[in-house]
């Protein structure tokens, strides 16, 4: 392996190419390949961490930092000699094109003999590379599909009346940024830019008891079911299902918007009830010999102590429950819903009929101007359908910025 070149490095590491697939389905396979994938990793490391070029390389810094995340060196292994000659012949071509005057003993400390690569079961560091094309792309999980990269939310006017629907708002995050987290951002830009709605449809992943009183607090109605509980109207309606907190008779203060509980579904009322020490919740109490003789103490949400039974609750909660059994018990709010699911076929066109599905850059925030540039364009069509003379897909609606919906897009 002496008097190697660089042509030489090229075409060990070639299989890279020809033959590597992460797609791999066969996992021992699988796993064998990463393995040597990371042995080479720290080859290169190794070879290019003090020459004077490749060293400031964009590519070769991510290198590094995805060997430093996702690897660990152990001693030395016996069976490593082709590698550790590729090494020493790698430094040769570095002491040449260096010109490293000096830097001999520098490039000669690299190691002589390979160390075993092993990859960490858990990768270090706070911002994991998930993508060396993008290195602020991130890794997710959406329902059963995989997702590195980022994900869009775009918001578009919903009322029937509009003859067009227009989108209110874009951005773009990381894979793992939620829903939820995004909801008030969305709602402060609309704010913001004058489109604020009197109701805000999202699915389940926006709507939970905490974004619901948060968008109450700014006078928008956020709609759609509420997230972490089964949609399923069967699993609902079964006699045995579990009871929650919306299952009691509860009252609202009108002022200091807390809640108290009036009755219980066996109709007991409760012995006392006081906030804790923290005030972010309602300790309740129930007589506990009642409840132990109740029918429903198998499925009532009460814990039954050996003094008192006291159920635990707070308004977050409260109206997470209360939106659940809105949304399975009036079919006519889930039809309201509904009105969402018109978002889908903007969301198709922006991603694939204007390519935001696929990020032609590396970092977020070319990715995200390539968001707002496709919605811009379909935002232009929509114009020209209401001002270009196009007679307008539905002849029923006519403009008003009145409703919005708001839909997670695509992951790009
Ligand atoms: S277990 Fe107690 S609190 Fe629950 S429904 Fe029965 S009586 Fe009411």
């Amino acid at each position: 392996m002496k008097n190697k070149s660089y042509t030489d490095l090229d075409e060990y590491f070639s299989y890279l190419e020809k033959e590597f697939d992460l797609t791999e389905k066969d996992k021992a396979k699988a796993t064998r390949k990463i393995k040597e994938m990371a042995q080479d990793l720290y080859i290169l490391k190794s070879a290019f961490e003090n020459h004077n070029q490749i060293e400031h390389y964009e590519s070769f810094k991510t290198l590094i930092q995805v060997f430093e995340q996702q690897c660990m060196i152990k001693e030395p292994s016996e069976d490593s000699i082709e590698k550790e000659e590729i090494i020493e012949d790698c430094e040769e071509q570095i002491q040449v094109s260096a010109g490293a005057v000096g830097r001999d003993e520098e490039i000669k400390s690299s190691s002589k003999t390979l160390p075993q690569i092993e990859i960490r079961e858990k990768p270090e560091g706070e911002k994991i590379i998930s993508s060396p094309h993008n290195t602020d792309a991130e890794y997710t999980k959406k329902r059963n599909q995989k997702v590195v990269g980022h994900k869009g939310f775009v918001t578009e006017t919903c009322d029937p009346e509009n003859k067009v629907q227009f989108i209110t708002d874009v951005n773009l995050e990381t894979a793992t940024h939620s829903d939820a987290q995004e909801k008030p951002r969305i709602e402060d830009r609309l704010e913001n830019n004058g489109c604020k709605p009197e109701s805000l449809y999202g699915d389940a992943g926006f709507v939970n008891g905490k974004t619901i009183l948060e968008s109450k607090g700014k006078g928008i109605d956020l709609a759609g079911p509420s997230s972490g509980r089964s949609q399923s109207i069967e699993n609902f309606e079964r006699e045995d299902r579990p009871l929650d907190i919306a299952d009691f008779e509860v009252e609202i203060d009108d002022i200091s918007k807390e809640l108290s509980i009036l009755l219980c579904l066996n109709k007991e009322k409760p012995l006392d009830q006081k906030r804790s020490d923290k005030g972010n919740h309602v300790l309740v109490h129930f007589d506990k010999d009642i409840c132990t003789q109740c029918p429903l103490c198998t499925r009532c949400p009460v814990k039954i102590g050996t003094h008192t039974s006291t159920l635990t609750v707070n308004e977050e909660q409260y109206a997470g429950a209360a939106r659940h059994h809105q949304y399975m018990e009036s079919a006519d709010y889930r039809k309201e819903c509904g009105i969402r699911a018109g978002a889908e076929s903007m969301v198709n066109e922006i991603a694939n009929g204007h390519g935001a599905c696929k990020s032609k850059h590396k970092t977020e925030t070319m990715s995200r101007l390539q968001l707002i540039f496709a919605s811009i364009r379909l935002q232009c069509k929509k114009i020209h359908q209401v001002y270009g003379g196009v007679r307008p897909r539905s002849s029923k609606r006519s403009r008003s910025g009145r409703n919005s919906r708001s839909y997670c897009v695509v992951s790009i």
